[in-house]
């Protein structure tokens, strides 16, 4: 039940007698991510979304008690402005629960691809060719691939996504889901999105031609995504699409209009050598198609020119940068605060392509992309943080944290107090983990062998489906 809000002099006032509607999460245990301890027999408070008190045990010790923000142990209980409380429980039970996920780069219009994924050795563009022409084909449906692909994200876990827009998408196309394999406007979510979505409109143009279309639409976009309940940005495709006179182009915008950006960058060894020469596969490519303009490519710039100019963004996410250098990831790491770098373990792997440089596990400011249906077999961060881990990047805690969000600036992270009530109830053989055991043996264990009974978006079950527990 909302709080009674009256206006006072155009100042709102709430008012102490209203009732306030609290649910009450209690587990066997809850795993942490930051300074949070592991709690046994957790019980985690929840009002308007927010985890507003946690207390428990903190596991491994002897019954420690712990306890932060405001945990009402009653009906009788008054909270900190005495307004009497309704508490609605959820006895979820033998169950661990964790953050949600967050998947930092997906295209959720190719989640209907109906053709073999990327093959091991089949080359970048002969695979870009084979996208064009399903989004070309009979089969490709926007808004039921959109939907298909959130149904599949948050099956497994995932409470938000990063997704690159094409142009054309609209605010509207992310409301919906996909329930008994029918997709259907997703009411049940007051028409917004059943995930939180950052959609960034891609923006192609080699020859730096259309830069007034493209502008105009972008910020069509960026004002229906608003109206929507999406994050707006935008996404310069790749360097080899947006030469760089026109990502300055489209970083005025961006600042303009105060929102992230998303590039694919330092992808592939061709890629570099563009940026690098001028020269090699897809200097080749532009010059037979008419699109090579020499005058957008002055010779000064280089891939550090490219991070430079994508750092004046509020935030900056760079997808792949398998080549980047190490003076490149220094330049990265030292501006953790507002640059990440996605790595989508499962694309890489199944275009067969060379292993990241050690040098890469070093970074601070690492997210996973599950990347597209087209490329990957799976839209779950699940996987992808399995193949981080077995690449040597990760394990246990800072495997997760690079999975549920932790570099992506998104606030404090379940169960904190102050965070989304955005989580997951694992069921998993505890005896089999060892009840003291640390998070990061826990975190492993669920990885490896957990069962995802539920998933939680604001303190809503949001899969499965069905009556709310
Ligand atoms: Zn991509």
């Amino acid at each position: 039940m909302p709080r009674d809000v009256h206006s006072d002099g155009g100042q709102e006032v709430s008012v102490p007698s209203a009732q306030r509607t609290v649910h009450v999460f209690s587990a066997d245990r809850s795993l942490g991510i930051d300074a949070m301890p592991s709690l046994s027999s957790v019980r985690v408070f929840v009002e308007k979304g927010h985890v507003i008190g946690v207390e428990g045990s903190i596991a491994g010790t002897e019954d420690e008690p712990f306890a932060a923000g405001e945990v009402p142990a009653s009906a009788e209980d008054r909270l900190e402005n005495d307004a009497p409380i309704r508490l609605v429980r959820h006895v979820l039970g033998e169950v661990v629960l964790t953050p949600a996920f967050v998947d930092a780069h997906v295209h959720l219009e190719l989640s209907q691809w109906n053709a073999p994924p990327a093959a091991p050795g089949e080359s970048f563009s002969e695979w870009v060719r084979r996208v064009i022409a399903f989004r070309q084909s009979e089969a490709y449906d926007r808004r039921t691939a959109i939907a298909a692909g959130i149904a599949e994200c948050l099956a497994s876990g995932t409470v938000a996504v990063e997704d690159i827009a094409q142009p054309g998408t609209t605010g509207a196309d992310y409301g919906t889901t996909v329930q008994q394999g029918r997709c259907e406007r997703n009411a049940a979510f007051d028409d917004t999105p059943a995930v939180d979505v950052t959609a960034y409109f891609e923006i192609i143009d080699p020859a730096g031609d259309r830069i007034s279309q493209w502008a105009t639409a972008a910020e069509a976009f960026i004002d229906d995504c608003r109206r929507h309940g999406v994050q707006p940005g935008l996404s310069p495709h790749a360097p080899y699409t947006v030469p760089f006179a026109v990502l300055q182009k489209v970083m005025d915008l961006a600042c303009q209009k105060g929102v992230s950006v998303a590039m694919h960058l330092a992808e592939t060894a061709a890629e570099a050598e563009l940026l690098a020469q001028r020269t090699g596969p897809f200097r080749r490519l532009l010059e037979e198609r008419g699109l090579w303009n020499e005058s957008l490519w002055p010779p000064e710039v280089t891939m550090r020119d490219y991070l430079r100019e994508l750092a004046r963004a509020p935030a900056a996410r760079i997808i792949h940068g398998r080549y980047l250098r190490d003076a490149e990831l220094r330049f990265l790491a030292e501006r953790s605060d507002r640059m990440t770098l996605v790595v989508c373990p499962l694309t890489h792997e199944q275009f067969g392509r060379e292993a990241y440089p050690r040098t890469f596990a070093q970074l601070p400011n690492v997210a996973v992309g599950s990347d597209s249906l087209a490329s990957s077999p799976a839209l779950r961060v699940s996987a992808s943080l399995e193949r981080l881990g077995a690449w040597g990047w990760a394990a246990g805690k800072r495997l997760w944290a690079i999975g549920t969000g932790q570099t992506l600036d998104r606030g404090p992270t379940f169960p904190a107090v102050g965070a989304n009530a955005d989580f997951l109830a694992w069921r998993i053989d505890g005896e089999g983990v060892g009840l003291s055991a640390d998070a990061d043996t826990w975190y492993d264990a669920i990885l490896d062998r957990g069962e995802l009974q539920a998933v939680y978006r604001r303190g809503r079950r949001i899969f499965p489906r069905g009556k709310h527990t």
